[in-house]
């Protein structure tokens, strides 16, 4: 055994003792915080130039932080599906397939139907309908509340969350989770964020999404606008820290476990794109996942591969409550097999593709056009160094696009959301 696997075993040893669920967890409050379209590289806790997040790797410090994190999809709605169920793409069938939306299970378990079973308060403050009870995302939450107006800005959600907590009764433990929008485009950040990272502000910034195509190979404009994605993230990281604050001054943070994901990244013309949900490449994929609370080793870094889906079976090992068999994500407080394979795929109007990533390579199969591309993702992070297809890899990306949908996902056919996919520029 190389003396840095004994190192990573006996580190994974330390920290599943002291992760191990029991009685006293069981009262420990949960905060998830989903931050949309947040790719890990624009942070400085995965090196990030940029100064995008002090609030953010002050939490990774504080506590553990998953290097190599994927997202199970390239668009919210699968995405968010799979923190919420532990499940692949896939096997939960929430996206848009073949012209139709289709949202949650009413059957199948999540994070906030098994907490409330198992007595605690739930609540949810999102934004964007494709979180909302159109597609079964309310499940389980005692109070809901969405916000589907492009003008809200995370400040308000913030706003909403504290209020809640402030004028209620809120009984403990508790699940609160809060989806943070302001990175997605539009890249409108408000003063002073606006003039943090280009001089110019959201001056030569777009209003109208998706970019037009003819603008893809104007470089100075792409830049210009990373800019302002960071300038948003920059905004939503300082909402965080008043979020943190404001809970701490509450009393409510000392008994709680902040579970920071993103729902999927953006990219910026790396690979001939923008935006989102048009591939699998890293800059749609690779996000960012951060513990933090109770029991956990604060300065833990983990670079074995984690994904979306091992969210819930974590919490619930954490929290001493029993993994759904079906569950398909790992307790990431437990061993970490080296060799896991984490999948990932991306179907949204014409486009078909899966990937598996099994330690450091990378394999994506774009199933129209049917191609393939291998990367050694740690020796070549930008994806450029094309590798031979791996065969056992291939089988695996095979066999989990082919894997059957596990649940029975509701179909949703109003024009409205089809017409705001395309608004967004996925269709
Ligand atoms: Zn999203």
């Amino acid at each position: 055994m190389k003396a840095s696997t004994v190192f990573i075993a006996l580190f994974l040893l330390l920290l599943s003792f002291s992760c191990t669920g029991n009685e006293e967890n069981r009262k420990v409050n949960i905060l998830l915080v989903l931050i949309d379209t947040l790719n890990a590289d624009h942070l400085g806790c995965y090196g990030y130039y940029r100064d995008t997040s002090p609030t953010i790797d002050s939490l990774a410090a504080s506590g553990v932080i998953f290097k190599s994190c994927q997202a199970q999809a390239s668009w919210t709605l699968p995405g968010m599906t799979s923190i919420y169920t532990g499940l692949s793409e896939r096997s939960h069938h929430c996206g848009y397939y073949d012209g139709t939306l289709y949202g949650l299970d009413p059957e199948m378990p999540t994070i906030s139907t098994i907490l409330q079973q198992q007595g605690y308060f739930t609540a949810a403050f999102v934004r964007t309908e494709f979180m909302g009870n159109e597609f079964g995302m309310d499940k389980g939450y005692d109070s809901f509340w969405i916000s589907k107006e492009w003008s809200t800005k995370d400040v308000v959600t913030v706003d909403t969350l504290l209020s809640y907590f402030s004028n209620n009764e809120v009984s403990e433990p508790f699940l609160a989770t809060i989806h943070f929008y302001d990175p997605h485009s539009p890249y409108q950040p408000p003063s002073p964020f606006d003039t943090i990272f280009t001089s110019s502000g959201t001056t030569g910034g777009l209003d109208d999404w998706p970019i037009d195509t003819n603008l893809w190979s104007d470089t100075a404009l792409i830049e210009h606008l990373e800019a302002l994605y960071d300038s948003e993230i920059r905004c939503t990281d300082s909402q965080l820290s008043r979020l943190f604050q404001s809970m701490r001054e509450m009393g409510l943070m000392e008994n709680t476990i902040v579970i920071l994901i993103a729902d999927h990244g953006e990219e910026f013309m790396e690979h001939g794109d923008t935006g989102h949900a048009n591939n699998l490449y890293q800059q749609t994929i690779h996000i960012p996942l951060i513990l933090s609370g109770p029991g956990i080793e604060p300065g833990s870094v983990i670079s074995l591969n984690a994904g979306q889906f091992d969210v819930l079976p974590t919490v619930l090992a954490y929290l001493d409550i029993p993994i759904p068999n079906h569950i398909e994500g790992i307790n990431l407080f437990g061993d970490i097999p080296e060799d896991r394979i984490i999948p990932s795929s991306g179907v949204v109007g014409d486009t078909s593709m899966a990937a598996c990533l099994q330690e450091t390579i990378k394999l994506m199969w774009f199933v129209e056009p049917d191609s393939l591309e291998t990367y050694d993702i740690a020796a070549d992070p930008g994806e450029m160094d094309l590798l031979p297809a791996d065969s056992l890899l291939l089988e695996k990306v095979l066999s989990y696009w082919a894997s059957p949908c596990i649940c029975t996902p509701t179909c949703n056919d109003s024009l409205d959301f089809v017409n705001k996919l395309q608004a967004l520029g996925y269709l």
